[in-house]
């Protein structure tokens, strides 16, 4: 008999990048990684279409090229823009994936992680359903968790960082409400995997 899946069920990576329990949504906004180099650090972000406006298709459709852009004021700006994540966790704790974590995905744009620039060639970017305004549910702190323990398990991970780290000055998220302290008791991962955060 199956199981139903739980909140902190735990979750693999397969040989072809693509997460065991997350909902597949492909997005055409991904290309390889230089030098089919490994992924060495996970990118934490938020996102709300329109900001601060919470459920909804519309992250789903950024990331797929089909955004209404008349729907919102909001996303005029929006128009001609390609991005996309490999992951997003929605409020309820679902976790999408739009990109293998072997393909290079758009999130972070100009960037500098430990003096290297591009920190798309070697980062895994997961989008948390929110803003810089509000806490994140449970759901997805229990979701982000069981995330970074199969990424960690299949890539030779070995720091985490939030956008606000790695281009600062240029973003703000995954923002003040982001807690890393909890993240990285669940996680269990040593201190070195956070090096923007103060040892407690
Ligand atoms: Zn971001």
């Amino acid at each position: 008999m199956t199981q139903p899946e739980r909140a902190g069920a735990p979750a693999s990576v397969d040989a072809d990048g693509w997460l065991s329990t997350a909902t597949r949504l492909p997005s055409p906004n991904f290309e390889a990684r230089p030098g089919a180099i490994e992924p060495t650090l996970i990118v934490v972000h938020n996102i709300s279409l329109p900001p601060d406006d919470f459920g909804g298709d519309a992250i789903r459709d950024f990331f797929q090229n089909r955004l209404d852009h008349d729907a919102h004021p909001y996303f005029e700006q929006l128009r001609g823009v390609r991005v996309s994540a490999h992951f997003v966790v929605r409020r309820d704790g679902a976790i999408e994936q739009y990109v293998s974590c072997n393909e290079r995905a758009w999130h972070a744009g100009v960037s500098s992680f430990r003096g290297r620039e591009r920190c798309n060639d070697f980062s895994i970017g997961i989008e948390l359903e929110g803003s810089d305004r509000f806490p994140f549910e449970h759901a997805q702190y229990d979701a982000l968790h069981v995330l970074v323990d199969a990424l960690t398990t299949r890539y030779p991970i070995d720091a985490l960082a939030g956008h606000s780290d790695i281009a600062p000055g240029r973003k703000t998220d995954p923002g003040p409400h982001f807690d890393w302290r909890r993240l990285q008791r669940a996680s269990g991962l040593a201190p070195c995997f956070f090096p923007y955060l103060d040892p407690a």
